[in-house]
């Protein structure tokens, strides 16, 4: 059977016979391994659809057991990505995130439509780069089934306006275990076991976390987080991230 679908390849690797295997994350399909013999070096326009960073369509045939890479034709070439370093590095975690969480076979248009977004939006920018990638993984948290609980307390329900006494001033702590914000009393019962992550952020991260859910992508663009705040929150979310998928994305210097 053959199959079109827009794209974007996440890897390749050589194997034998002047072929590769590509990784695609199709809009239709999910992640898709495809075998081909094109060549992302070569001088066809398929050759550009197989370049990192690259929105195409592709043609592919779908076998029995595997799937082969046909034909393809680039839609949009993000050349900027790979003319500034700092720009190419965050791109770069974005796929190995997507590699990380995408699972073989399994169909995510609307994560697909935000990396399409995304690639737009870091394309549009000069700066920000970091805090681009920090809104993407924020915003897959809802995606992936793992939205932080924000409303109430994550451990005995509590109502936020029950434990909070001054509403959007101060921000209530946030246990990585418990999955969201986490009244006082079962911070001190959660301590007590020695093995929480726990934290009390100096910013408000109800209202963060409310932000970039309900924020497109691009609107990050112009959001000029501040250091130490972008510092902070990069940590809550990458410790957050790396407990429920296992993958650390975040959680290296990347100076901007
Ligand atoms: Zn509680």
């Amino acid at each position: 059977m053959l199959i079109t679908t827009e794209g974007i390849v996440l890897k390749q690797r050589k194997i034998a016979g002047n072929r590769r295997i590509i990784v695609i994350f199709t809009k239709n399909y999910g992640k898709i391994s495809a075998g081909t013999s094109i060549n992302e070096k070569g001088k066809s326009k398929a050759a550009l659809a197989l370049r990192p960073f690259t929105y195409a369509e592709y043609d592919i045939f779908k076998g029995r057991e595997s799937y082969s890479l046909n034909n393809a034709q680039a839609k949009r070439a993000y050349y900027s990505i790979g003319e500034d370093l700092d720009r190419f590095l965050v791109a770069s975690k974005l796929i190995e995130y997507l590699d990380a969480i995408l699972e073989e076979g399994q169909s995510r248009p609307k994560l697909f439509d935000m990396t399409i977004e995304f690639l737009e939006s870091i394309t549009n920018t000069n700066s920000n780069y970091e805090t681009l990638l920090l809104a993407f993984v924020a915003k897959t948290l809802r995606l992936q089934g793992i939205m932080p609980e924000i409303t109430c307390c994550a451990d005995c329900g509590k109502k936020l306006a029950d434990f909070q006494k001054e509403p959007g001033q101060k921000s209530p702590f946030f246990s990585v275990n418990a999955g969201g914000i986490v009244c006082e009393e079962c911070v001190d019962r959660e301590k007590s076991t020695g093995e929480s992550l726990i934290f009390k952020p100096s910013f408000d991260i109800v209202s963060v976390l409310q932000y970039f859910n309900d924020n497109p992508i691009s609107r990050f663009e112009k959001v000029a987080l501040k250091s130490d705040i972008k510092n902070e929150l990069k940590n809550i979310i990458s410790r957050y991230v790396s407990f429920y998928l296992g993958t650390n994305v975040l959680d290296d210097d990347i100076s901007l």
